[in-house]
């Protein structure tokens, strides 16, 4: 059985070896152009990753967003410690440091067959290969009443920025004594453990400022990441399942929410349960990204199956589809894990190209949540592909905050602090 430290230990090792023996390799030049599709954790980290391992290949990042604003953190601009603006990330480095060609535009189609994207200016981009890494978008016909056109009323936050500040505002505007309810989607959607950070954050504003207000959560699952470490720090620190408790959980898998009324910021569930909140975070259920749709990425379930050891599509050569929008499982939907898909990615890309041979790949994945300013959680896992081409757990490595001592969960937090500026760092500087 390998321990936790030892196992930080070896995957922070596995990973720099993992480069080392890259580097020592003389790639062939190539006059290929590898054209990205989103600038987000995964796009970033593949363009970046590529420049690095072949400069000679031409790589062309398009993100209509002119910076990007990271997810991770986000929820802690809700506590009032972290300001939106701080997270911030300029594309500036990928262009000046590794020649990165960027177009900040948005990709209204790909043809696949002649090998080109189009933007929505019209302008034709072709490509050899396409990294295709758009994030997610919302099914919004699961829900009647509300849509991407009524979000500013009630925010879903779960892509950063505007929608962050909106539902801040309305934390900020709501009176003590107050009800917050948080509607946690429907697996597989982005960062398992963020509904839960969110209302841990939530509550560290409230009980400083509104002590008398409550949060509901109202989940569409029976069971979610770190649950049983967030049940006891939440008791520690939130009175959670006491009378007194500032957060309550209520699973309700078989009775989802059906409906929204925006006015009065109600919703109702499929057996007729009525919930009234004076603050409403409803988070869709998720999908890829629209443009993975149009293009024919997706198969029934909404995201896009891939073959795990190139992240190539199944359904289109030539395009490798990475990040949330991709069926990576067991890894989660997160920005570590879009970083280490981008990487496996990057790697194959390159391999193809220069027609070298495969590398097996490796994936790690940590997942931080505050639960205050100073005390944190976190799951970690080691993935690889077993003979069939799947990608599973390697068995001993990992594994969540081993206790709840103030000194562990201070610990926690300082690494999940570390590892927001790390990842950021790795992806786009
Ligand atoms: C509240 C919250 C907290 C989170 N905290 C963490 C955390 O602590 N740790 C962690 O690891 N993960 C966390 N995540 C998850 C993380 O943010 C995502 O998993 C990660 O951003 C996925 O990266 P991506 O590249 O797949 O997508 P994204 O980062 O969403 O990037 C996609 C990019 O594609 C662009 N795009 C979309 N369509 C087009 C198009 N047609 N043309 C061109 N560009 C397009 C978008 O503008 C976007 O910039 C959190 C998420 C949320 C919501």
């Amino acid at each position: 059985m390998i321990s936790r430290r030892q196992f930080m230990h070896l995957s922070s090792r596995s990973a720099a070896l993992w480069l080392t023996g890259c580097h020592k390799r003389a790639f062939n030049s190539s006059s290929a152009h590898v054209v990205i599709i989103g600038g987000g954790f995964g796009g970033a980290t593949a363009a970046k990753m590529i420049k690095q391992l072949d400069s000679s290949i031409k790589v062309t990042l398009i993100e209509p967003k002119q910076h990007y604003i990271t997810c991770p953190g986000s929820n802690w601009v809700l506590a009032g410690f972290k300001k939106i603006e701080s997270l911030n990330v300029s594309y500036q480095q990928l262009l000046s440091r590794y020649d990165v060609g960027i177009i900040h535009q948005k990709v209204a189609t790909i043809n696949p067959e002649k090998h080109y994207v189009t933007l929505s200016d019209k302008q034709k981009i072709p490509y050899d290969r396409l990294i295709v890494s758009p994030g997610i978008d919302f099914r919004w016909e699961l829900i009647e009443g509300h849509d991407n056109s009524t979000s500013h009323l009630i925010p879903h936050a779960w892509k950063a920025g505007i929608q962050t500040t909106l539902l801040k505002n309305q934390l900020q505007a709501m009176k003590n004594g107050g009800t917050v309810v948080i509607c946690a989607p429907p697996n597989p959607f982005r960062c398992p453990p963020g509904p839960y950070e969110r209302a841990s954050m939530i509550a560290y504003y409230l009980k400083q400022h509104k002590p008398k207000s409550k949060i509901i959560i109202l989940d569409a699952k029976s069971q979610f990441s770190k649950q049983q470490l967030f049940f006891k720090s939440w008791e520690k620190h939130y009175g959670f399942a006491s009378n007194n408790s500032m957060i309550e959980w209520h699973s309700i898998p078989d009775n989802p929410i059906r409906k929204i009324d925006i006015k009065n910021r109600q919703l109702e569930t499929d057996f007729g349960d009525i919930f009234k909140a004076d603050v409403l975070n409803y988070i869709p259920t998720q999908k890829a990204a629209n443009i993975a749709h149009t293009a024919g990425l997706c198969d029934e379930s909404g995201w896009c199956p891939v073959n795990h050891q190139t992240s190539e599509s199944t359904l289109h050569p030539d395009i490798h589809v990475i990040g949330d929008a991709s069926i990576q499982n067991p890894i989660p939907k997160s920005a570590f894990a879009a970083n280490a898909e981008a990487k496996v990615c990057a790697f194959a890309v390159v391999n193809l190209l220069n027609q070298f041979e495969a590398i097996e790949p490796l994936w790690v994945n940590t997942c931080y949540s505050l639960i205050t300013q100073e005390q944190g959680i976190s799951i970690a896992m080691v993935y690889k592909l077993n003979q069939q081409g799947k990608i599973i757990k390697v068995t001993g490595a990992g594994g969540v905050t081993p206790n709840i001592a103030e000194a562990t969960l201070t610990i926690e937090a300082n690494n999940a602090k570390r590892w927001l500026k790390t990842i950021v760092m790795d992806s786009f500087k």
